[in-house]
C-alpha cells in the first residue's frame, strides 16, 4: 500500500458521520443571519496576492508566511484566500454595492493558511463571516455582537466568553506602538524569538503572546488604553452601554489586538476554554479604513468570522449533539423480479411524502444481509417487497428501532400509514 495517495497535510475530509453536525451548525448560523436581514454573498477562493498584502498587511503572520501564493500561467501572483473580509470588500467596490447603500452581508467557505496543523488549527479551514458597510455608530457594533451571541446560544454553547477592546485610530495606535517598542526594545533579551521578530514588524501583536514571561513583562509596559483618542473612547463607551442594556456579559481585555492590520476601534473575540490553546471561536471588529485602502470611497465597516471546525468540535462534545443524518425508510427488495416494482414504489413514496427519506437497497443479497444494512442505516422502518408481497399488492413493514413484529399492509395504504408514522 506504499503508493496510496494521501490528503495534503492540514487539509482534512469531513466524513459522512460528521456532516450531520456540520449541516446543523451551518443551518443554525444561516438561520440567524437570515433573521437579522443579512444577505449572502458568494466569493471566489482565489484573489490577487496584492489584495491580501494591502489589506491584511505586509508584515502580518498571515501575509508573511501563511499564504498559499503562486504565479499562475500568466505570471500573475495569486493567493488562496486566508480570510474572507478582503475579498468581500473587493467585491463590494467592484460591483458598486457601497453607493448610497449600507449592505449587511455574509459569506461562507474554505480559507487557507499554511500554519502548523494541530487540534483546532488546519491549513484548509472554514468560516462563516459577516460584514456591514456604511455605518459609523456603535449600534451596529452592538448588533454584530448580539447576533454572534445568539448564534452561540442557538448552538447550545454555554462556556464561551466575550472579550472586547478598542484599538482607537491609526494615529493612536502609531503613538502607542512607538511607546511599546521603546519599552520592549530596552528589554529585548527577555523576549522570545517570536516576539523579537514582531518587535520590528508588528509589535502590537506581542500583546497577545501566549508566553507567560512575555505577559509578565507587559505588565509594566505602556498601556494601549492610555493612547486611545477621545472619539474612539466615546464610541467604545457607547458600545458598552448598549451591550449592558442588552445584558451581554463581557470583559474588556486591553491586550486584545487581533492579527490583521485593518482593524481599528472595536475588536472582539468569543473564546472557550474547552478547545485548549485554539479557543477563539469567533473574532471580529471594525475596519473603517480598509475600503479606501483597497481603492474604494472611504466607508466605515465592521465584521466578524466564526471558525466552523471549532464550533463543530464544541457541538460534537455537547451531550445533545445532533445525530448523523439517516434515512427514514429502508426498502428491502427480495428477488431480481421485484427490483423494478420496488424502484417505482420508492419513487411514488418520494413524490407523495417529500419529508420522508427513502433509501433503496440495490444489489440484491439475502434477507438477513439486507436487514443488517437496514439496521445500520439508522432508518426507522424497513419496507419489504418480495415475491409474495408483489403478487398480493402488499408490502411488509418492519419497525427497526423497536422489537415490534413485521406487519403486511396493502400497498394502497402505504402512503397513509407512513404519513401517520412520520407525521405530516
Ligand atoms: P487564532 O488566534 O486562533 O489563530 P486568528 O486571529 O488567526 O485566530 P481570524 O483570522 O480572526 O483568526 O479567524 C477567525 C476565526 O477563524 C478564528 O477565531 C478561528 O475560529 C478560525 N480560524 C482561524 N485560523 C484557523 C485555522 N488555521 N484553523 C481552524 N480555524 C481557524
Ligand atoms: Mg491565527
Amino acid at each position: 500500500m506504499s503508493n496510496v495517495i494521501q490528503s495534503v497535510r492540514g487539509f482534512s475530509d469531513v466524513l459522512p458521520e460528521q456532516t450531520g453536525v456540520w449541516r446543523h451548525v451551518e443551518g443554525v448560523l444561516r438561520g440567524v443571519l437570515d433573521r437579522y436581514g443579512y444577505s449572502e454573498i458568494r466569493l471566489p477562493v482565489l484573489e490577487k496576492t496584492e489584495l491580501f498584502a494591502r489589506s491584511i498587511g505586509e508584515v502580518t503572520d498571515i501575509v508573511e508566511k501563511e499564504m498559499y501564493s503562486f504565479d499562475d500561467r500568466n505570471g500573475d501572483s495569486l493567493s488562496l484566500r486566508p480570510e474572507g473580509t478582503a475579498g468581500c470588500v473587493r467585491a463590494c467596490i467592484e460591483h458598486g454595492l457601497l453607493h448610497n447603500q449600507q449592505p449587511r452581508l455574509w459569506y461562507q467557505g474554505a480559507m487557507f493558511r499554511h500554519e502548523r496543523p494541530q487540534k483546532g488549527r488546519l491549513r484548509q479551514f472554514h468560516q462563516i463571516g459577516a460584514e456591514v458597510f456604511g455605518l459609523t455608530g456603535a449600534d451596529i457594533d452592538a448588533e454584530i455582537i448580539l447576533m454572534t451571541r445568539r448564534m452561540l446560544h442557538e448552538l447550545g454553547l454555554q462556556d464561551v466568553r466575550l472579550e472586547l477592546n478598542t484599538l482607537g485610530t491609526a494615529e493612536a495606535r502609531a503613538n502607542y506602538r512607538e511607546a511599546l517598542v521603546a519599552y520592549l526594545s530596552a528589554r529585548r533579551d527577555q523576549l522570545d524569538d517570536d516576539s523579537q521578530r514582531r518587535l520590528e514588524g508588528n509589535p502590537l501583536r506581542i500583546l497577545d503572546s501566549k508566553n507567560p514571561e512575555t505577559q509578565r513583562l507587559l505588565d509594566g509596559a505602556p498601556r494601549l488604553d492610555d493612547y486611545i483618542d477621545a472619539n474612539s473612547r466615546e464610541h467604545f463607551d457607547d458600545l458598552r452601554r448598549l451591550l449592558d442594556a442588552a445584558d451581554v456579559e463581557y470583559t474588556v481585555n486591553p491586550r486584545l489586538v487581533r492579527g490583521l492590520d485593518y482593524y481599528g476601534r472595536t475588536v472582539f473575540e468569543w473564546i472557550t476554554d474547552r478547545l485548549g490553546a485554539q479557543g477563539t471561536v469567533c473574532a471580529g471588529g471594525r475596519y473603517d479604513a480598509l475600503v479606501e485602502q483597497i481603492g474604494g470611497k472611504a466607508t466605515p465597516a465592521i465584521g466578524f468570522a466564526l471558525g466552523l471546525e471549532r464550533l463543530v468540535a464544541l457541538v460534537e462534545e455537547a451531550a445533545d449533539a445532533p445525530p448523523a443524518l439517516a434515512p427514514d425508510v429502508y426498502m428491502v427488495v427480495m428477488g431480481e423480479a421485484q427490483r423494478s416494482a420496488a424502484l417505482v414504489l420508492a419513487e411514488r413514496l418520494r413524490a407523495a411524502l417529500p419529508g420522508v427519506g427513502v433509501f433503496m437497497h440495490c444489489g440484491g443479497g439475502s434477507f438477513k444481509s439486507q436487514f443488517r444494512r437496514a439496521d445500520r442505516s439508522g432508518a426507522q422502518l424497513a419496507l419489504v417487497l418480495g415475491e409474495t408481497e408483489l403478487a398480493s399488492d402488499t408490502i411488509g413493514l418492519k419497525p427497526l428501532r423497536s422489537g415490534s413484529e413485521q406487519v403486511n399492509i396493502a400497498q394502497g395504504d402505504l402512503v397513509k400509514t407512513l404519513k401517520e408514522h412520520f407525521g405530516g
